[in-house]
């Protein structure tokens, strides 16, 4: 059999009765039989090689000094299509939550000891293709893809430099956390259990996106915190699991901080959970191998938001300033109002 497998390869195949996912392992699909194949295997209808191959890493590594003709086809295989489809899937749930806007976000997933999959630039991140991405070794260099690789992948790589446990790294601009981003706090902590197990969280300064400053800030974080506020621009996660974790810690930071904005705003101080409640979270936190610079503290250390969430203030503005402003007004309409009685009375 060829190595090149169009769709009309596998629409013969499907004719002539043969299973198209016992493909042979080198096989390289076209981008539209990769779609046909897949959406074979969305049916159901057919099982095999390519099927359970797309979920199996290469039984050989790959790095940066891999040979490029091994390195292409490592990227054109069904394993890297798979993680490529997984890229499009976190950007249409991103650009679906609103976490993105106009071309911003990236995406990268490690696929060898320095080497990743990546997002283009100037792609909404709603309506990526898999032949869309991009294959960079951990300089930033491309190695593989037609579209250019996204201009923040430095920051991606540098993460996964520093933090050997980063197998994904999701970066977008959700609005309520950024919100705590542009006013460079911490969200304050004991108030939802997920936030406390899932997500460690932390401020890097404001340096210009997609430079290796911007990056090494946010890098010097990533060894006690999964999820980086990234100071005037947005976040950045990285997961020790895959790439739909690395989103997930993306919808419970912002869910949280739309849920503390609520908290703020009726007016009543928010309940937090005792320290005991938040170190019974923290053992999970642990046992699933998540970091959090409260590992090992004392109970009598945690909850303590002053160190946590420093300047942050989620009281209402004080009731005096709040009338004293309206009673000027209304004082003003009174007086205009009294003024036109007596002009008519005149
Ligand atoms: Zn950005």
């Amino acid at each position: 059999m060829k190595n090149v497998i169009s769709v009309r390869d596998l629409e013969d195949m499907v004719r002539k009765g043969q299973n198209p996912g016992n493909l042979p392992a080198d096989a390289i699909l076209t981008p539209s039989a990769r779609d046909f194949l897949h959406d074979l295997e969305g049916n159901g209808a057919i099982t095999g090689a390519a099927v359970t191959e797309k979920s199996q890493p290469p039984a050989k590594a790959f790095n940066s000094k891999s040979p490029s003709a091994e390195l292409e086809k490592f990227f054109n295989s069904p394993y890297c299509h798979g993680l490529k489809e997984q890229l499009c899937d976190i950007g249409r749930r991103l650009w679906g939550r609103a976490y993105v806007d106009g071309n911003g976000g990236n995406i990268s997933i490690r696929v060898g000891e320095d080497i990743a999959l990546c997002t283009p630039t100037l792609v909404s991140k709603g309506f990526m293709k898999p032949e869309d991405m991009c294959l960079v070794d951990f300089e930033g260099n491309q190695l593989c893809g037609v579209k250019k690789r996204t201009s923040e992948i430095l920051m991606h790589l540098q993460i996964m430099k520093r933090q050997p446990k980063a197998v994904a790294t999701c970066h977008c601009h959700p609005p309520y956390s950024t919100g705590f981003a542009v006013a460079g706090l911490v969200p304050p902590t004991c108030m939802i259990p997920e936030y406390e197990v899932f997500a460690s969280v932390a401020v890097a300064p404001y340096r210009t996106p997609g430079t290796p400053e911007m990056g090494q800030l946010v890098a010097d974080l990533v060894d006690k915190h999964n999820t980086i506020l990234m100071a005037n621009h947005g976040v950045v996660s990285w997961s020790h699991n895959n790439v739909e974790d690395a989103y997930f810690k993306m919808e419970i930071l912002e869910a949280y901080c739309r849920t503390v904005l609520v908290t703020a705003q009726l007016g009543k101080p928010a309940q937090t959970m005792t320290p005991a409640q938040l170190q019974d979270l923290l053992k999970i936190k642990q046992s699933l191998g998540i970091p959090d610079p409260r590992h090992g503290l004392k109970e009598c250390e945690l909850c303590d938001n002053d160190e946590w969430r420093p300047g942050v203030s989620c009281a209402v503005p004080p009731k005096q300033e709040a009338t004293t402003g309206l009673d000027a007004e209304a004082e003003k309409a009174v007086q205009a109002i009294t003024d036109q009685i007596l002009a008519q009375m005149k």
